[in-house]
């Protein structure tokens, strides 16, 4: 069997990795770097910046090569056939690049997505995530249009690195999809950091040094060095030839069902260019049960039960049902702060919080947010926990070492 795969960002290259190692020929084509954006200017050199306390872009590039390295590595493999330019579809499941044309028994379009931008004034004088990542001065002003993932992430980076930092987000609260009362709680430790965060603000212009936006119908005007737009990312459907193709799209993604196949047979699309949670780890796992389908292997991924962080400091993460996802639901939260943590408080990190709902009747744990230290690490237990369906009752007879942050999570659960 021949699969062609197109993106070799998470999603692409750690499809084409596991379909070489089931012993299937691949043809891995990639406009950009291996890596895609979650490697060359996302996730990655994102949290090399966390680790910093200015920026210093020689490190960055070295985070970058080392790793891309090991995805070369990984697939210098027999079986893969890497092919560098631009890929657009040629009918059912060929791919030409340039005059060259490939076909095989499915193709899988992995193609991310870019940053999205307002149409407003001056816009386009601002800058994104990307360009954002190559600043080796640090702005005295930042402003961030987006109080989202990007944005907190950038806001927090930046103070830390001494800038003044605004952020202007349109909603009523950071984060609009994330639990309330977490997102509540990050807005305030990043305030008491130093950050002025302004909600419910529309941004109408950007000229020169000043970001205008207006709030209740009053105008205001904020001074800044670097303007970063934040404002969301969206599919890279561009140049692919889906029109011709024959392939179901909207501006917000690839049409596919549960098993990633697009509406034309063989043809599959995972991770950002279906629109939806755009996480590296939802890209791999979507190529892996696209992959699965082509091969006719059933499998238990769960997609309604996904981690995702938040890289601020303190540090966000949450699995599972939100407070508000739970409306009309008969639930039970329990709660549990860091500074009750002998590591937490220790270790100098008392500043966070847990929150786990269950639902009453079962005791069966629904969700779990958690702001502090290590977040990113400690909800992976949670994910097992709302994964498997397991109950508070059942969660508390499991035995934590002492002392570790994951008491915190044991603590909430018993709280709940
Ligand atoms: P996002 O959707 O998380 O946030 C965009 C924010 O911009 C929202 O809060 C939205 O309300 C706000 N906004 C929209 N229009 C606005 C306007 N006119 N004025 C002011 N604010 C406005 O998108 P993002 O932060 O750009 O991130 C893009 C994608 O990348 C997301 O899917 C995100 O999950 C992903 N990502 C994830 C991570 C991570 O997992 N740690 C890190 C970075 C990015």
């Amino acid at each position: 069997m021949r699969i062609i795969i197109i993106g070799a960002g998470p999603g692409g290259y750690e499809t084409a990795a596991e379909a070489a190692s089931r012993g299937i020929e691949v043809v891995l084509i990639s406009e950009g770097p291996l890596g895609g954006t979650c490697l060359n200017e996302g996730c990655i050199p994102t949290k090399a910046l966390c680790s910093m306390s200015a920026p210093d872009l020689s490190r960055k590039a070295e985070v970058i090569s080392q790793l891309q390295a090991g995805i070369a590595q990984l697939m210098r493999n027999k079986l893969i056939t890497l092919v560098q330019g631009k890929a657009s579809l040629a009918g059912g499941t060929s791919v030409k690049v340039g005059d060259q044309e490939f076909s095989g028994d499915a193709l899988i379009i992995a193609t991310g997505s870019v940053s999205a931008t307002l149409p407003i004034p001056g816009a386009d004088t601002a800058l994104d995530s990307a360009a954002m990542l190559n600043l080796d001065k640090v702005p005295a002003r930042l402003c961030v249009i987006g109080g989202g993932v990007i944005g907190l992430e950038f806001a927090s980076i930046y103070r830390k690195f001494g800038s003044e930092v605004t952020v202007l987000e349109f909603c009523p609260n950071v984060l609009p999809r994330f639990d309330v009362d977490l997102a509540k709680r990050l807005k305030s430790a990043l305030v008491r950091r130093g950050v002025t965060i302004e909600t419910s603000a529309r941004v109408t212009a950007v000229e020169g040094n000043v970001v205008k936006w207006t709030k209740n119908d009053k105008a205001f005007e904020t001074q800044a060095d670097c303007v970063l737009m934040a404002v969301g990312r969206r599919p890279n459907l561009a140049s692919l030839n889906l029109d011709d193709a024959g392939i179901e799209y909207s501006p917000s993604g690839i049409a596919v069902d549960e098993n990633m196949r697009t509406n034309v047979p063989g043809v599959y699309a995972i991770g950002d260019i279906t629109g939806g949670m755009m996480l590296a780890h939802v890209a791999s796992a979507q190529g892996r049960r696209a992959l699965n389908h082509i091969c006719g292997i059933e499998d238990a991924i769960d997609f309604s039960t996904v981690p995702a962080a938040v890289f601020t400091v303190p540090e966000a993460a949450t699995v599972g049902r939100t407070e508000e996802e739970c409306a009309g639901m008969d639930i039970t939260c329990g709660k549990a702060n860091y500074r009750a943590n002998g590591k937490a408080v220790a270790s100098g990190e008392a500043d966070g919080w847990c929150k786990v709902i269950a639902e009453k009747s079962t005791g069966r744990i629904l969700g779990v947010h958690i702001l502090g230290a290590h977040a990113s690490d400690i909800i992976h237990e949670a994910a097992v926990l709302v994964a498997l369906g397991v109950t508070t009752k059942n969660a508390r007879d499991i035995i934590h070492a002492h002392p570790t942050l994951s008491e915190v999570l044991l603590a909430a659960i018993t709280a709940a």
